[in-house]
């Protein structure tokens, strides 16, 4: 029997994205319901379990957690406190049998590059953390961006966002240009190691990233916390955190249809259920989104999944190994030494967990997440890539080798499409980069009153702090819709 219910505001997906936007409207009092298609929580940053060991399914690593920027913000408003350990070196970058430490504090690493690829860098380099400290600190506490209304737009023209005017370029010009600017453009591996630092950041790479939202990835490796016992640890405090504050979750409800009907939003489910809603915040995928939407929502999205119709898809593996390992990190990137069917990047990222983290696994058992970059119709089966990430896998953390290995799996795009819905398996968000500026991306406002977009294929963009960031703004329109202040 088909159930009726009514909601001041239903959030559809419960990844970061969906659950941030939850757990600040649920603090603030607004009746709140987060329907979510999967038996559990957190989409591309969830997780499962093979008997005692837990794996993360994609995302691995925390950012923007100081007190001005998303992720900080968040769990400060919501008075939890994640456990996350600042990783120092933020990342190993294994390139061509050579390890590049990429030490956490800025100067020791500018050091470090300089004293590699020669002392142009440092300009590079402190021009690079220098946006990056302008960026965070220019979009904190701006809800009107990107703007789609005229008060948006008198919005954004206060005279205290005047000095952002110089960075306005950064969109539309791209990383290569600056590293040209810098003249450290002409060694090729660097050139390499730039543009698969820039892949798992902006999804882009140099020729295309824009050196504004590059700056950020290039960057965050001086900032990279990994979460004690995995991704999910954080969002398992939202989702406390929207149940102690009256909201609810509901698993496996797979939304089918959102119309606009008498006035108010209607939500159906695969189940049968019905929602009518005054505010309704989508966090699934735009094109997800043109698929199941009606009416004047449909119009909107198919606009928009047509003008970013294609992104990447990821292949990942899940291994664990018995015994200790002797790295000084969580993170390693590793440029392949030889190709794997279906990869379309020069390297794979390796979450290993740290020995002292008990809770992921017991005492003595390591697990490991790997990812790189697929495209949804060039991809072999999972059993030929199996033998290939594990020869890569070895070569990458040749710490690893020698340990028994006790767990192999591998994920395809197909098994991402399968687990988290997503159109075509796309995940990542949509690709940062200067023929698609920031600003056009799907705003979090739409043309729909009521009705929201979040999550990574919206402004702005791919990551748990971009996520958050979304969800953020979002709240406070929805609060300034309502006439409530935040
Ligand atoms: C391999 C990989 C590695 C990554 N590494 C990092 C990293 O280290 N750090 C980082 O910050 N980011 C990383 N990212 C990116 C980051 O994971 C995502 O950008 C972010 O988690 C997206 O969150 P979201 O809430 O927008 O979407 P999702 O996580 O996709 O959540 C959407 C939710 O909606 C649900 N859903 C879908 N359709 C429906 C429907 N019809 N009805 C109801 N529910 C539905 C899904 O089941 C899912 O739970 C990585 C991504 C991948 C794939």
């Amino acid at each position: 029997m088909p159930l009726m219910q009514s909601s001041h505001i239903v959030v559809i997906g419960a990844g970061y994205a969906g659950l941030s936007a939850a757990a600040l409207l649920a603090k603030r009092g607004y009746q709140v319901v987060v329907l979510e298609a999967h038996d559990t929580f957190g989409g591309c940053a969830s997780f499962y379990r093979r008997g005692s060991m837990t794996f993360d399914v994609g995302a691995t690593t925390f950012s923007g957690v100081q007190p001005w920027q998303p992720v900080g913000r968040l769990f400060a408003d919501l008075d939890e406190k994640p456990e996350l350990e600042r990783q120092d070196p933020g990342m190993l970058v294994r390139i061509d049998g050579e390890t590049i430490v990429r030490h956490a504090d800025p100067n020791t690493w500018i050091d470090a590059i300089a004293s590699r690829f020669g002392q142009q860098q440092r300009e590079f380099w402190h021009t690079l953390y220098h946006i990056e400290e302008r960026v965070w600190r220019l979009i904190a506490n701006k809800p009107y961006l990107p703007p789609s209304s005229v008060a948006d737009w008198l919005a954004m023209a206060k005279p205290s966002n005047l000095s952002a005017l110089s960075l306005l370029p950064g969109m539309v010009r791209s990383m290569q240009q600056l590293m040209v600017r810098h003249g450290v453009h002409d060694n090729p591996v660097f050139q390499r190691f730039i543009n698969e630092q820039l892949l798992i950041s902006t999804q882009s790479t140099a020729e295309h990233a824009p050196w504004l939202t590059g700056a950020l990835g290039l960057t965050y490796p001086s900032e990279t916390y990994y979460p004690i016992g995995g991704m999910y640890r954080p969002a398992l405090q939202l989702v406390r955190s929207i149940k102690a504050n009256g909201g609810s979750i509901h698993y496996r409800r797979s939304v089918t249809s959102i119309d606009v009907r008498k006035g108010a939003l209607e939500v159906r489910c695969a189940n049968g259920d019905v929602y009518r809603a005054k505010h309704v915040i989508n966090s699934i995928p735009i094109w997800n989104l043109a698929r199941i939407a009606s009416g004047p929502i449909q119009s909107w999205a198919r606009h928009h999944a047509a003008n970013n119709s294609s992104a990447w898809c990821a292949i990942t593996a899940y291994a664990a190994f018995e015994g200790y390992h002797t790295l000084p990190t969580a993170y390693v990137q590793a440029h392949l030494q030889r190709p794997i069917p279906g990869v379309h990047s020069g390297s794979i990222f390796v979450t290993v967990k740290p020995n002292h983290d008990h809770v992921k696994a017991p005492d003595g058992v390591v697990t490991v997440t790997l990812s790189t970059h697929a495209r949804w119709d060039d991809v072999p089966t999972a059993d030929v890539l199996a033998g290939y990430l594990q020869r890569a896998l070895l070569d990458a953390v040749p710490e690893l080798a020698g340990m028994p290995m006790k767990h192999f799996e591998v994920g395809t795009p197909a098994t991402w499409q399968r687990y988290t819905l997503r159109h075509n398996g796309y995940v990542g968000g949509l690709p940062h980069t200067t023929r698609r500026p920031l600003l056009r991306m799907p705003p979090n406002r739409t043309p729909v009153p009521g009705f929201w977009m979040i999550g990574d294929t919206a402004f702005p963009g791919q990551g748990t702090p971009s996520v958050i960031l979304g969800a953020q703004n979002t709240v406070q329109r929805i609060m300034a819709a309502e006439g409530h202040s935040s």
